[in-house]
């Protein structure tokens, strides 16, 4: 896995001590009143959001990944959970459609799964880091033009911007 939004999360491990200082500087000019994290709780951990961006096999004989273990991505499209259901539904499909009651078909049922679910999850995976992350970051007045922009679009159009990914089907 590798650390791709917090960068300064320099030690191995899923987290690390934090303090409000750490939170002042990462937010401090984003929120105009950024909360008094040191009110809310006395021990803070930092942590980093982790990807798998170059993915491998995801089944070996008759063991298979899915979800975050097979292609974690990052949350601004809130779609990695998603993608863990698809894989389920995909794989629950593979098994029935290819393997059935002949245990002997599973590593080939399996092998197929991961093949049919690269190519959409390797999409959804690009989105957030491309587009979401880089719009739900910006600062000053180029964070007033996408408030801007937003509130313009509707919530409708907003929405249909997703489509794409909600209108998959298995
Ligand atoms: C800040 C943030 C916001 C997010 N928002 C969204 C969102 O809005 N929508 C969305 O779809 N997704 C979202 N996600 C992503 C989503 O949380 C994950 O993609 C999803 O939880 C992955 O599910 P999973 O079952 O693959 O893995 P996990 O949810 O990580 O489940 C794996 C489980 O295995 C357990 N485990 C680990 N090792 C072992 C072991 N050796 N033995 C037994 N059990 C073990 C773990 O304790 C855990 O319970 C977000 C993620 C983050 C970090």
């Amino acid at each position: 896995m590798s650390s791709r939004w917090c960068g300064h999360l320099e030690q191995a491990g899923w987290s690390a001590p934090g303090e409000a200082n750490d939170i002042k500087g990462a937010f401090g000019s984003r929120w105009p009143r950024p909360a008094d994290a040191g009110q809310c709780s006395r021990r803070m951990r930092r942590w980093a959001l982790f990807t798998v961006p170059n993915f491998g096999e995801w089944s070996q004989g008759a063991v298979a990944l899915l979800g975050d273990a097979a292609h974690a991505m990052l949350p601004f499209a809130a779609q990695g959970a998603g993608m863990a259901i698809e894989d389920a539904a995909v794989l629950a499909k593979a098994l029935g459609d290819h393997a059935g009651d002949n245990v002997a078909g599973i590593p080939a049922a399996l092998k197929r799964y991961g093949k049919s679910r690269r190519a959409r999850v390797q999409q959804v995976q690009r989105a957030p880091r491309r587009q979401q992350g880089r719009i739900y970051h910006l600062a000053g007045p180029l964070a007033l033009a996408r408030d801007l922009a937003i509130k313009t679009m509707g919530p409708q159009r907003v929405l249909a911007r997703q489509d794409w990914i909600y209108d998959w089907r298995v």
